[in-house]
């Protein structure tokens, strides 16, 4: 081959993988748009808190205006309550709990109050929150008597030599604790036991054990916050998934799969299809794409949420924050209660476009 011929094909190619490497990264900036709807450069942040109240097939079509207008107060009260502790010089911990047991009181959230119901007809708790300035972690499943589960996982971390307490055990523990207890019938609301007969009616229709996957809906809530002193916790609380059976546990309340801290990256909770998040040790994995990979804050999250988990099926999305105060809120599901405050601001979303 003639030497300017061989220079002709070789500079067409190169223009061709230049070309389809930056279409490729094209479609993944363009996705990125669309979900990662909130990241902030470091701009002297002091602190800064981010929440979630679930992600899922959350369409305004589909939402009255009442209700839409109570998960944006819920959600503003949720952010006041964190800003107070964090402006006033409180920790990330008290900030995380004091957020979080907001939500649990709330029907509106499947956290505490407002869980989801199992097969069996109870109402079964998990909750895990983690300290990033030395990586102790606490967390509880299958709780059916604790009012707060995150107050519950929280005296795991601090009062116990465990991370993980499950059932009677975990429940005697906060007793112990001295955490309110409460009659599982508080937990009952009426939203959630009509999705339980719903299920189980179109179980007797098909003759098939399903989980709420019908129209996705998750409304587990989780909180990280970042403090003065620099110091990063995140929490997450659920009820699971309805009609779980046999026990089972999700990603909420597993260190790693639904919640992590680590001040030398990031802290994260998720909110999902807790088996997907589970496997792909979803919370771990952002903090190891910063530390190992050089991977910004949203960049990591938005890697896993939008091209590794919806490539597999995995539906959900999480809240993260760094040290420096950047925030980000990935979700590859229709919408996801959401919000985050710092010292210079406050934003509340629910679906893509907000
Ligand atoms: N991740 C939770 C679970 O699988 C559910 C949710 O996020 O709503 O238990």
């Amino acid at each position: 081959m003639k030497d300017c011929t061989r220079k002709v094909i070789t500079c067409v190619f190169g223009f061709y993988v230049f070309f389809a490497i930056s279409c490729k990264s094209d479609s993944v900036n363009s996705d990125m748009k669309h979900t990662s709807t909130e990241q902030m450069e470091n701009n002297n942040v002091e602190y800064a808190m981010v929440i979630h109240g679930g992600a899922g097939t959350i369409l305004k079509e589909n939402m009255t205006e009442e209700l839409e207008a109570a998960y944006r107060d819920a959600l503003n009260k949720a952010l006041d309550i964190g800003n107070e502790i964090l402006k006033s010089g409180g920790s990330s911990e008290e900030a995380v709990i004091n957020t979080i047991a907001f939500m649990e009181d709330s029907p509106l959230f499947n956290a505490g109050k407002g869980s989801v119901f199992t097969h069996a007809g109870t109402n079964e708790m998990d909750a895990s929150i983690m300290r990033g300035s030395d990586l102790e972690a606490g967390a509880v499943g299958g709780i059916k008597t604790i009012k707060n589960p995150i107050k519950a996982a929280y005296a795991v971390m601090t009062q116990s030599n465990h991370v993980f307490l499950s059932g009677e055990g975990a429940e005697e523990f906060a007793e112990k604790q001295k955490l309110e207890s409460i009659d599982p019938s508080y937990f009952h609301t009426e939203k959630r036991w009509n999705s339980l007969q719903s299920i189980l009616e179109k179980e007797q229709e098909i003759g098939m054990n399903i989980t709420d996957m019908a129209d996705s809906k998750f409304g587990t809530v989780g909180a990280v916050a970042l403090d003065k002193t620099g110091n990063i916790v995140a929490g997450t609380s659920t009820g699971g998934m309805t009609n779980k059976r046999y026990g089972r546990i999700g990603d909420s309340p597993v260190i790693g799969a639904g919640t992590y801290a680590n001040n030398a990256s990031c802290g994260v909770s998720c909110t999902g299809h807790g088996e997907y998040f589970i496997r792909y040790a979803v919370a771990h994995d952002v903090s190891a794409r910063m530390i190992y990979g050089g991977k910004s804050l949203s960049d990591a999250a938005e890697e896993i949420i939008n091209l590794k988990l919806k490539e597999v099926g995995g539906a959900g999305g999480l809240i993260a924050l760094d040290k420096e105060g950047n925030v980000t809120m990935p979700f590859n599901t229709e919408g996801m209660y959401r919000g985050y405050v710092n010292n210079f601001k406050k934003y509340i979303g629910i679906y893509k476009e907000d």
